[in-house]
């Protein structure tokens, strides 16, 4: 059985174990989030050693390069070999970010902009990790576009029990300064194809990504038509109605449905908001999409579901970019 060398020690792996679940079983303190190596959370340095395939899927190339692969899904028993792994330090991987708003745009979800110390080279869309002062770290998208924003915006949807995302909306402050990581992810507007077809669906603060990668298409001139379905099981749900109204108003080619799955037909009607969850209603209206670019963001199932539907109505899957907002410990509750 292969074995791990982490801190002047040798930790030996058992059948199926993680280098992260190894770590945590020698009482090492490694800070996680997802653990299904989507947030980035808990990346680790080699300094010996191939890792699994598996634990590099995610990361740049130039991450690969420097040697960071994902602990929380490296299984050393895949290759058989020995590893000696490093944690970075705070320097290589964090920069830090003030906190210059925090404004509700719903009952349970706030918006928290961040000004970076130096600019962040970033795509709307991608996602950074936030960091606080007890090394508590979360995973949330960016909503903003570095050519129109001047600062990062985040959109943090509070769930009951969720440690980071109750204190961002009970307790952080405007001029608090937290550590980001980042950006991550490959969920982003490509240029090059400005008459290509956009299908955008996200539920939750699954729009916050979309808001980004719309805009940002636009401003880059994008001439294919955009179309960009917003779930919510309930009316509160939906957010930053005007904002995208507006952005359909100035731009013809974009167009927004807003889609409830568990309102009566009369708050519907109220809410112009089309019935069923955002999938369901954007592949019923959008069932030939070979050679459209497809973003689906927010609920894993949701995500996985979508992914399904656009393979099947013709999406090569080279052309369906997703981020499924992985969390900890999912409670089998409906959400809203
Ligand atoms: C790539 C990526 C991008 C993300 N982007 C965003 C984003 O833009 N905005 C955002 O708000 N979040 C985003 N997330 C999720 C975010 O990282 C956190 O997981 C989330 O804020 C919860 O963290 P927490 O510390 O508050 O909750 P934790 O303390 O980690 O615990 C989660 C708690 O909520 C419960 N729970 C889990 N799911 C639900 C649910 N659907 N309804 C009710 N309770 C639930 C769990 O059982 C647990 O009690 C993203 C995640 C990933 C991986």
């Amino acid at each position: 059985m292969a074995s791990i060398n982490f801190a002047a020690a040798q930790h030996a792996l058992v059948p199926d174990e993680t280098v992260l679940e190894c770590l945590e079983r020698n009482g090492h303190e490694i800070p996680f989030s997802c653990r299904t190596g989507v947030c980035l959370s808990c990346m680790m340095r080699l300094r010996c050693g191939t890792p699994p395939r598996a634990s590099l899927d995610g990361l740049r190339q130039g991450q690969i390069e420097q040697g960071y692969f994902l602990p929380c899904v490296c299984r050393p028993e895949e290759t058989g070999e020995d590893l000696e792994i490093e944690a970075p330090t705070d320097a290589e991987l964090f920069g830090r970010a003030v906190v210059s708003e925090l404004a509700p745009l719903s009952a349970a979800v706030c918006r928290l902009r961040l000004r970076t110390s130096v600019p962040l080279f970033y795509h709307a869309g991608q996602f950074i990790n936030l960091r606080r002062g007890d090394g508590l770290m979360r995973a949330y998208s960016l909503a903003s576009v570095p050519r129109l924003d001047d600062t990062l915006e985040l959109h943090i949807k509070r769930l009951g029990g969720g440690k980071m995302s109750n204190w961002i909306h009970e307790e952080l402050e405007p001029g608090t300064a937290l550590d980001i990581q980042g950006p991550n992810g490959e969920c982003y507007y490509i240029g090059g194809e400005a008459a290509r077809p956009l299908l955008l669906i996200g539920n939750g603060t699954g729009l916050a990504p979309l808001y980004g990668i719309a805009r940002d298409a636009l401003a880059h001139g994008h001439t294919g038509q955009i179309h960009l379905f917003h779930g919510s099981r309930t009316a509160k749900g939906l957010y930053y109605r005007d904002e995208l109204n507006a952005l359909a108003q100035a731009h013809e080619n974009f167009h927004y449905t807003a889609c409830l799955s568990g309102e009566e037909a009369e708050a519907r009607a109220a809410n112009g908001a089309r019935e069923g969850r955002a999938e369901a209603v954007a592949l019923a209206e959008h069932d030939k999409l070979a050679g459209w670019g497809i973003y689906l963001c927010g609920y894993p199932p949701m995500v996985k579901t979508a992914k399904k539907l656009a393979f099947l109505a013709g999406a090569e899957l080279a052309n369906i970019l997703a981020d499924p907002y992985e969390m900890q410990d999912l409670r089998r509750l409906p959400r809203d």
